[in-house]
């Protein structure tokens, strides 16, 4: 059996927070956010998430960068959820003009968005939790909105290096809701827990992944 997140379809893309309140997106379906600095390993997350291999690459396109691309995760019976791609940070290249409405675009949809059930964090495990995750973790608690982080790229460490990493993340958000494990997209670890967390946010079942066979 294959997860309920391989049937996401792109639905549709949101410019602005106005937007949101207007036809197509006030539906009350539960949304999860994807977040994280530019080159995280986001797109590749959610393509691997979803099986299929251009699925949030249609984010990277010209013009669609800067907005929220929305994912309709639906079977016959029902619309489970969205996942929302949003707009990845810390391109120091933005202007500043766009680099504000960015902010606000994010920043609002984070704490205003009464549909968000949880937020992925991606952070490649190399650069661990820089200020920029950090500001966004501060700025998502208040909204009392859990965040899960994915460690991308944990095929790039040894064990010990991968075993240091999550430990750094876990200290950092110890007594707080969120919580963190590792992923490799490559070696496709952490596939399973990250389904798993989505699929519970949408209060969908849990996927029966096929049983491993014995080594
Ligand atoms: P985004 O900007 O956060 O959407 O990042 P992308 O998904 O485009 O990934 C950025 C780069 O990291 C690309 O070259 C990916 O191929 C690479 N990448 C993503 N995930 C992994 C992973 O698990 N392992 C390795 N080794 N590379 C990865």
């Amino acid at each position: 059996m294959s997860s309920l997140l391989h049937r996401a379809r792109f639905y549709s893309t949101a410019a602005s927070l106005a937007q949101l309140d207007g036809p197509g997106f006030n539906d009350d379906i539960p949304e999860v956010a994807f977040v994280g600095r530019s080159n995280a390993g986001k797109s590749t997350a959610i393509n691997l998430l979803c099986n299929q291999r251009g699925l949030a690459f249609a984010s990277k396109t010209p013009g669609r960068t800067q907005l929220l691309n929305f994912f309709l995760v639906a079977d016959r019976d029902r619309s489970w959820g969205y996942l929302v791609d949003l707009p990845g940070y810390g391109y120091a290249a933005s202007s500043g003009t766009t680099r504000a409405g960015w902010d606000a675009l994010l920043g609002g949809y984070l704490r205003e968005r009464r549909q968000l059930v949880g937020v992925v964090l991606l952070m490649d495990s190399r650069r661990g939790l820089t200020e920029l995750d950090e500001r966004l973790i501060d700025w998502v608690t208040p909204a009392q909105k859990p965040i899960h982080v994915l460690l991308t790229k944990t095929d790039k460490l040894n064990r010990t290096e991968t075993r240091r990493a999550l430990e750094g993340i876990q200290r950092a958000l110890e007594g707080s809701p969120h919580t963190v494990q590792t992923f490799s997209a490559l070696h496709r670890t952490g596939l399973e827990d990250a389904d798993a967390r989505v699929l519970q946010w949408f209060g969908a079942p849990p996927t029966a992944w096929p049983k491993k066979k014995p080594q």
